[in-house]
């Protein structure tokens, strides 16, 4: 009989947060203290009806209030809570010991911090909190003894391909390179003049996951990657030329790790996220997660490739920023998202994201990322410059 863990999850009206509460709701011993949203009132309300939450948070004051009232009217005792503030308090219960980190960019640095300072097991989809500010997260999970468990199907990978003793530094332990797999996308084969007229819904399409929007376009892009490769560098503190991306356009080998005797280990599964959700709830332990056993003789051929740095330019961008340090990949990821929404609005073309990323980048001013507050500037003005960009 396994203890009770006690959750909150943040983001649970997305992706990751339903698939989550998918694995939840196949076993007894995780009960659902907090749920959090954004605007998403209809939805949030029918996850509180089925998972009873004691807490429910939404950003957005006027969905909070719309939130309460139904469930008043259900004769639901659940409070809620609104603002980052709710969010940051859902985080950090002291009767919680599990948060799943699944809002998607910056919006999740703050409350995802609040779990890593109150010593939480912290399950990270939210991978934009460590390319805005790996650093000070990083001490913050040390200061407060969290847990930080990968959510991200590559680092879970990795993280379980990894030996033990890993934090001590990969040369040490005998790993002499993570091999960081890629899909490649949706475009990883269109002709590249076809690409600058591209529409949001082709790149939102996927060929092996379903995603939330941002992450679909991060993915055309090739940004996930660029993004997961600085997510790799602070979760297992290395640095990017420990770090090759590989094009595996069948997702079934979700990353590996080269030792210095020659041997590749690798994980393998089909692609759904409740496996690695599940790997990270349950550790060190196993649960079901609901995915089918993948069938080895169906897969059958395994291609690999090196990505295409001119046509993925956006990886280029992130290697680079990764290697400049500082706030470089905070004002990445801030122009990033910028240019994300925008492309989603149809206001500039697909080619455009990494024209405006490149800019922001040589037009700010990159520092040492000392403080929040010089993070939270950083990621600030680089959406303004940005956002003027894209008005020119
Ligand atoms: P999604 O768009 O489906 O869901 C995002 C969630 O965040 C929703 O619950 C939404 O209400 C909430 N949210 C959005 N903006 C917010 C804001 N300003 N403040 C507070 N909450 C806000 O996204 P997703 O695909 O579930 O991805 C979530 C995170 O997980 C992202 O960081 C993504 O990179 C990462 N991730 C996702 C996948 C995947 O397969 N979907 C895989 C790996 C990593
Ligand atoms: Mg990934």
């Amino acid at each position: 009989m396994q203890a009770i863990s006690k959750l909150t999850i943040l983001g649970s009206t997305g992706t990751i947060g339903e698939s989550t509460l998918d694995v939840v709701s196949r076993h007894d011993h995780y009960q659902v203290v907090a749920l959090t949203a954004n605007t998403q009132v209809e939805k949030l309300f029918q996850q509180c009806l089925e998972f009873n939450p004691r807490y429910a948070a939404m950003v957005d004051e006027n969905a909070a209030e719309q939130l309460d009232n139904k469930l008043k009217a259900a004769g639901r005792e659940v409070t809620v809570l609104s603002g980052v503030t709710g969010l940051e308090t859902v985080a950090s219960l002291a009767e919680i010991n599990t948060v799943m980190a699944a809002i998607v960019g910056a919006a999740g640095l703050l409350p995802t911090l609040a779990a890593a300072r109150a010593g939480k097991k912290v399950l990270l989809a939210n991978k934009e909190a460590l390319v805005m500010s790996g650093d000070l997260f990083m001490q913050e999970v040390r200061n407060n003894q969290a847990v930080l468990l990968p959510i991200d199907s590559e680092h879970n990978a990795i993280f379980q391909c990894m030996p033990e003793n890993y934090a001590q530094g990969l040369e040490s332990v005998g790993v002499n390179k993570i091999l960081l797999t890629a899909s490649g996308g949706p475009f990883r084969t269109r002709a590249l003049d076809e690409l600058k007229n591209v529409t949001p819904a082709q790149a939102v399409a996927h060929p092996n996951w379903v995603m939330g929007q941002k992450i679909s376009v991060d993915s055309a892009t090739m940004m996930n990657k660029g993004l997961e490769v600085i997510e790799a560098c602070w979760l297992f503190n290395t640095t990017p030329d420990m770090i090759q991306v590989v094009v595996h356009p069948q997702s079934i080998i979700h990353s590996m790790v080269s030792y210095i005797d020659g041997s590749v280990l690798a994980q393998m599964g089909n692609p759904d996220m409740r496996t690695p959700i599940a790997h990270s709830l349950a550790w060190p332990e196993r649960i079901e997660s609901g995915v089918e056993p993948l069938d080895i003789f169906e897969v059958a051929n395994f291609e690999f490739e090196k990505p295409d740095m001119q046509r993925f330019a956006c990886l280029r961008l992130a290697y680079e920023a990764m290697h400049r340090g500082g706030t470089a990949t905070t004002v990445l990821n801030a122009a990033n998202e910028v240019a994300v929404a925008a492309f989603l609005q149809e206001k500039i073309g697909f080619l455009q994201i990494p024209h405006i990323i490149e800019a922001v980048l040589s037009h700010a001013t990159i520092e040492d990322a000392l403080n929040l507050d010089v993070v939270l500037k950083a990621d600030h003005e680089s959406r303004l410059y940005a956002e003027e960009l894209i008005l020119k």
